[in-house]
């Protein structure tokens, strides 16, 4: 890998951790936090530390696996007993860092279901190395938590990560999958396990999160097209093809995204709930593969 863009991903992981644990830290040291300002909070953090932001800080609360929020009018407030996912995304130049983790707050109920997901990243980054079949990761992550008597969730994976693509072509599943891919020496990819009391499959709830469909890109260089599909080239210009949240789209004029997932032009990314209501706990750090194992970035 190049020196420059090794750097951007070790600079972004850094920024992206740091920001992590604080949130983990505000979540936790005080009562009735407002997700809100949860969220905001740890976008802004990752400015000032010198990242972008790539993604919509998730706040993910108890059977809700990923994928919330909050819009721009919350009123939801952290609650005691509730096992919190934080899901942070930082970029410097496209190159993407993406962790998260789980905590309780106030309570210690679900300290193992939260230390299943744990135990499985840690046992995934270890046999993480150029060669590694992305099918014996998740065969590791399945039998770790199933060890500890959890479920993971098999419809959610890792993936891999490109410059600006947060979701590149190989994922890293979360069982025994029967297909996998042979990871190279130089990619970069974010292992994500979830662990559930549930069933362990999730359903699509609202959507707060978007992204521009890559198809889009055939429409960039035409003048006219931008103009008429203003606010796909305002949503092109900031975000490229990474995920936004609705509530960022406050100054756009043209706010009304609906349509454009109804054409496919943005895609939606909804809530995803464990589809039996189990609580759900996640850990996920960014690697990049090496022939001897992985440096973490996050
Ligand atoms: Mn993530
Ligand atoms: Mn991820």
């Amino acid at each position: 890998m190049d020196a420059n863009i090794l750097q951007c991903y070790i600079d972004a992981g850094q920024v992206a951790s740091q920001v992590l644990r604080e949130a983990v830290k505000y979540a936790s040291h005080k009562v009735d936090v407002p997700v809100l300002e949860l969220a905001q909070i740890a976008e802004a953090r990752i400015i000032e530390l010198g990242g972008q932001v790539a993604f919509p800080c998730n706040i993910s609360i108890n059977e809700i696996a990923s994928h919330y929020t909050p819009p721009v009018n919350d009123s939801l407030k952290l609650q005691k007993g509730d096992v919190v996912k934080i899901d942070v995304g930082a970029h410097i130049d496209g190159y993407i860092a993406d962790t998260a983790a789980t905590v309780e707050i106030s309570t210690n109920k679900h300290t193992k279901l939260i230390g299943a997901s744990k135990k499985a990243l840690r046992n995934a980054i270890s046999m993480t190395c150029a060669g590694t079949n992305t099918k014996d990761i998740g065969k590791v992550i399945e039998s770790t938590i199933n060890e500890m008597g959890f479920s993971p969730i098999y419809d959610l994976t890792g993936h891999s990560l490109k410059q600006y693509s947060l979701h590149a072509n190989v994922n890293i599943p979360n069982y025994a999958a029967s297909f996998g891919n042979t990871l190279l020496a130089g990619n970069v990819i974010a292992i994500e396990p979830f662990a559930t009391y549930g069933k362990g499959t999730t359903r699509n709830g609202d959507a707060y999160i978007f992204s521009l469909n890559k198809r889009f890109e055939k429409h960039i260089h035409n003048e006219s097209n931008m103009h008429s599909k203003s606010l796909l080239g305002d949503i092109y210009k900031q975000y490229r093809y990474l995920p936004f949240a609705r509530r960022w789209l406050e100054d756009i004029v043209d706010s009304n995204i609906d349509n454009y997932v109804a054409t496919g032009d943005i895609i939606a990314y909804p809530v995803l709930h464990e589809i039996s209501g189990g609580i759900v706990s996640q850990f996920e750090h960014t690697v990049i593969v090496d022939e001897s194992g992985c440096i973490v970035t996050t």
